[in-house]
């Protein structure tokens, strides 16, 4: 087998060499992330906002975003997350209740723009 990585020689069949085993470990990382997120956005879209866990990767995904301190508009953040709009808008709703963000120029949609709230920050 051959390294995925540089074409090199690799013991075992692994997928990668001994100087890329640490690349195999990261997309390892990558994937089973990838699938916490997606399994996260699932149960938010079924509890709504109750079903946020704010120790998710999802909310840390959305508090890194707007860590910059900037208004982020609800409606294209989601779009930046990969995440869907629905969860994206339960997100803000548990978030601003638990007081993390503030959010400003709310619409009826759920829409208008999240800020990070300094001052619990
Ligand atoms: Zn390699």
């Amino acid at each position: 087998m051959r390294c995925l990585k540089c074409g090199g020689s690799t013991t075992f069949s692994k997928p990668y060499c001994q100087e890329h085993v640490e690349f195999c470990d990261y997309a390892a990382t990558l994937i089973r992330e990838r699938e916490q997120r997606l399994r996260e956005q699932t149960r938010v879209l079924e509890e709504g906002p109750a079903g946020v866990d704010l120790e998710s990767l999802i909310v840390s995904d959305l508090l890194k975003v707007l860590s910059n301190g900037a208004a982020h508009k609800v409606d294209r953040t989601f779009r930046l997350l990969n995440i869907e709009f629905e969860v994206m808008k339960s997100l803000a709703q548990r978030l601003a209740r638990e007081g993390l963000v503030k959010r400003v120029g709310l619409t009826t949609r759920g829409e208008g723009f999240l800020v990070l709230n300094q001052a619990t920050s």
